[in-house]
């Protein structure tokens, strides 16, 4: 029972199914690491098969024998054939001639046809068999006068026995080496360098420019400069101006910092080399080290260039001091990171830029003078910037003449960029999917609706007693909302249930984006907040647990008021600090004294029972304009702005 009383508390929901950019680099790690295992792991098995075939090959001796079976051999023995036995271990050996006289043979035919000697000549073949256990055998060869003898077990030499214990050894001693030459030749060869890790993208390849980022108007401009310096550096060194090292694009997933790096790249058309931070944390230590080290060389050679380190915070986190879970390799790349940017003059024409969406964690070692001393903050757009996204994302799309992309606009406050790509493509997918033949305003508002509250499961029903609670639950909300001067008009109410547990909705479409709320304000979006439950309350005298995101809402505002923003009665206009106890980044922590602690406790609950006692007594007062519109929502699920309104108008009192 999500009460969407603002766009711009849509942020929420967008974030969930949003993959956290931090993620995903680190999934992409893990896959490369794992293509390093299954690799080692081949040419492991490939060494090791190789040891076996030189083994074989070397230290199997090769004499052919004729298999026979033991009555074969018996009765080759009965014939005379065999006339001398040899015990070799589990196996009979029999000589047609003896032995020695094959030899003598042998020997004599290779003289006399000049070819080297060879014991696998057919003529003498010997005959082998595996021995059973047979009583009759030794007295067999005794009245035929068979020679017999045991061999003795064949004895390698001592040269031989030392290769073949040795040679495994060696062929491991060269695979390890030729592995480890491998990986640190990935991380300090520069071939390997370009083809496994960073992207080198030759001047203005990137195809990216300034006019392909929409709104950030701010933030495009401070990058003009950094632009400007790259491709007159001499205007700024003459009049002694210091070009910044560093630019760190700071804002929320999704608003384009990336594509922003890439613009500067293309506008400057200026080598520029890419990294995620993620792609410095590597299983070896010592390796992300080498990579920083790498990549700033390689830059020096390529000036002026940009370098690109995406998502910063991978390796930029705070270097913890107690060192609890500290992570040596990922202080020790941050480390050389610092060495390097200390270590070189942005006169040398490099410059830095990194993204983050996470400032407040970055160590602040990297955030001095010298080092990212310059931060952009790259926002969420506003209403114009927002239209203007949409204009570049529907550039090559077939709209009707319905599409207001400024209403889309309107709709999307609170939405980043990659939302607003986002929604453009489902809306194109939603025209295809309900064979359009081209893209209407529906579409769009289809695309929002999903986008904002997670797909429409139509499937999913829910129980009359349920639907019922759902419906008087949102009805509460959007009442409240009318009944509460201020408040942003209810454009949609929906009791079809949504993804994320969102059994219904109400949509509250801001007029205008705010960027201020005043203290009535706040209370405001406070009781309506509140007003599902307390209509749950005046209609079935007890409460559900469908409210629970509402009230955890309700409190954060009202707690948010008392410590950030001095509307407390005993605290007024100031904020309540929090203490520096416990140990940074551990849990455990008190954020504020005991004493301030239980004020802000004692005062939420007040506020809030306060607002809520209000809220439900409007809601008794108005108990008829409660029934008749819940009663409608229950029979079309979905009511519209106006449609509400109406009602509203019709049933309430004030
Ligand atoms: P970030 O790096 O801030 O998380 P990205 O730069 O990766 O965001 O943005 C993702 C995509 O969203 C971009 O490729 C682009 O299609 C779209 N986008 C985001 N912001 C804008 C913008 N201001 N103008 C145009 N497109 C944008
Ligand atoms: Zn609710
Ligand atoms: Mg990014």
């Amino acid at each position: 029972m999500e009460n969407n009383d603002n766009l711009l508390m849509a942020d929420d929901s967008t974030k969930k199914h949003k993959q956290d950019p931090g993620i995903h680099t680190t999934g992409k790690n893990n896959n490369d690491n794992r293509k390093k295992f299954t690799y080692s792991a081949w040419s492991f098995l490939i060494a090791l098969l190789l040891v076996f075939i030189i083994n074989y090959l070397l230290f199997t001796p090769h004499i052919q024998y004729a298999n026979v079976d033991y009555s074969t051999f018996k009765s080759l023995i009965n014939d005379g054939t065999i006339v001398q036995v040899a015990f070799d271990g589990d196996q009979y050996i029999g000589y047609s001639v003896t032995k020695s006289n094959a030899v003598d043979m042998l020997s004599e035919i290779a003289r006399s046809r000049q070819i080297p000697l060879s014991l696998d000549t057919t003529a003498i073949v010997p005959y082998q068999t595996y021995m059973i256990d047979d009583p009759s055998f030794v007295p067999l060869l005794d009245e035929k006068g068979v020679e017999y003898y045991a061999t003795e077990p064949p004895k390698p030499s001592v040269l031989a026995s030392l290769i073949s214990m040795l040679f495994p050894i060696i062929i491991f001693i060269v695979f390890y080496a030729w592995m480890s030459k491998k990986i640190t030749g990935q991380a300090q060869g520069v071939m390997s360098f370009n083809q496994n890790k960073s992207q080198l993208v030759a001047e203005g390849e990137t195809g990216i420019r300034f006019s392909d980022v929409a709104g950030e108007d701010e933030a495009k401009a401070e990058l003009e400069e950094v632009v400007d310096f790259l491709k007159r550096p001499e205007k700024y060194t003459e009049m002694g101006a210091h070009i910044p090292k560093g630019v760190l694009l700071v804002g929320p997933p999704g608003t384009g910092k990336t594509l922003l790096a890439k613009a500067v790249a293309g506008e400057a058309g200026v080598p520029f080399f890419r990294m995620s931070g993620a792609d410095f944390v590597e299983m070896f230590v010592g390796v992300g080290a080498a990579r920083v080290r790498d990549l700033f060389k390689q830059a020096k050679e390529k000036s002026p260039c940009i370098i690109f380190i995406d998502e910063i915070d991978a390796i930029g986190r705070q270097r913890s001091s107690a060192n609890i879970g500290g992570n040596d390799e990922r202080e020790q790349t941050l480390n050389q990171l610092l060495v390097e940017m200390d270590g070189f003059d942005s006169r040398t024409g490099v410059i830095i830029l990194a993204a983050t969406n996470r400032p407040e964690i970055l160590d602040p070692a990297l955030l001095r003078p010298g080092r990212f001393d310059r931060q952009v903050l790259v926002d969420k757009p506003d209403l114009a910037g927002r239209e203007a996204i949409l204009r570049i994302h529907t550039k090559g799309m077939k709209l009707d003449e319905s599409v207001d992309l400024r209403k889309i606009a309107q709709a999307s406050a609170g939405l980043a960029g990659a939302d607003l790509a986002n929604i453009a493509n489902e809306a194109a997918l939603i025209a295809v999917r309900e064979h359009h033949s081209s893209i209407s305003q529906t579409d769009f508002e289809n695309a929002i609706e999903k986008s904002i509250a997670g797909l429409e499961r139509k499937s999913r029903v829910l129980d009359e007693k349920e639907r019922t609670r759902v419906a008087y639950h949102e009805t509460g909300h959007a009442l409240t909302a009318f009944l509460t001067p201020g408040s942003s008009p209810v454009s949609k109410i929906s009791i079809v249930p949504r993804g994320y547990g969102a059994l219904g909705y109400t949509l509250q479409y801001p007029t205008e984006d705010r960027f201020l709320l005043s203290e009535n304000e706040l209370l405001g979006s406070v009781d309506v907040l509140l007003g599902g439950r307390a209509a749950e309350e005046v209609t079935f005298s007890d409460i559900s647990t469908g409210a629970s995101n509402d009230i955890s809402r309700a409190s954060d505002t009202v707690r948010q008021m008392i410590t950030e923003y001095g509307m407390s009665e005993r605290y007024r206009n100031m904020t309540l600090p929090k203490t520096k106890s416990g140990i940074e980044g551990v849990s455990g922590g008190k954020e504020y004294s005991e004493k301030t602690q239980e004020y802000i406790d004692n005062e939420t609950s007040r506020l809030i029972n306060e607002r809520y006692n209000a809220v439900k007594a409007n809601l008794e007062k108005n108990k008829e304009a409660l029934e008749h519109i819940a009663q409608e929502l229950l029979k079309k699920e979905v009511l519209e702005g106006d449609e509400f309104e109406a009602l509203a108008k019709q049933y309430t009192v004030k």
